[in-house]
């Protein structure tokens, strides 16, 4: 099935290899492995757009030492409350727009999200592919 990657993801992988260009992708993904595809997953292109599968979820490898530290770059994205933003998950905690809206809970699914944090973007097409601000991926600091 043909399937696409939600704009407004690419747009933070964009933005994100921009400010570290040289960091690892090791743990990088859109769409879903075998084993996401065996339960519901964001990773899997569930939402149709004109008979195309879209992804709504991302994961970016955690990479301190090559400038795309994942901690940092969380912290930034539930500061700015983006709306595009459905749940991230990271280092064993998850934080949703709409589930106890911006309270980190723990997170004990099987993967514990320590080498890359993952972000699911909403499923309505006009955040999901929005493009139109940039994501803040830096925390301006104290
Ligand atoms: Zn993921």
């Amino acid at each position: 099935m043909a399937w696409r990657v939600a704009k407004s993801l690419l747009q933070l992988r964009e933005q994100i290899n921009e400010s570290a260009p040289d960091r690892s992708k090791a743990s990088d993904g859109t769409i879903g492995d075998a084993a996401h595809a065996s339960h519901q997953s964001d990773h899997n292109p569930w939402i149709q757009d004109g008979g195309i599968g879209v992804v709504t979820a991302i994961d970016i490898t955690n990479d301190p030492s090559g400038k795309c530290d994942a901690e940092r770059i969380v912290q930034a994205l539930v500061q700015s409350r983006d709306l595009r933003i459905k749940y991230i998950i990271w280092n064993r905690r998850i934080i949703s727009a709409s589930v106890q809206p911006w309270v980190w809970r723990d997170y004990s699914g099987k993967n514990p999200h320590t080498q890359h944090f993952h972000l699911s973007v909403v499923r309505d097409k006009t955040l999901f592919d929005s493009t139109n601000s940039k994501w803040s991926i830096s925390s301006t600091g104290p």
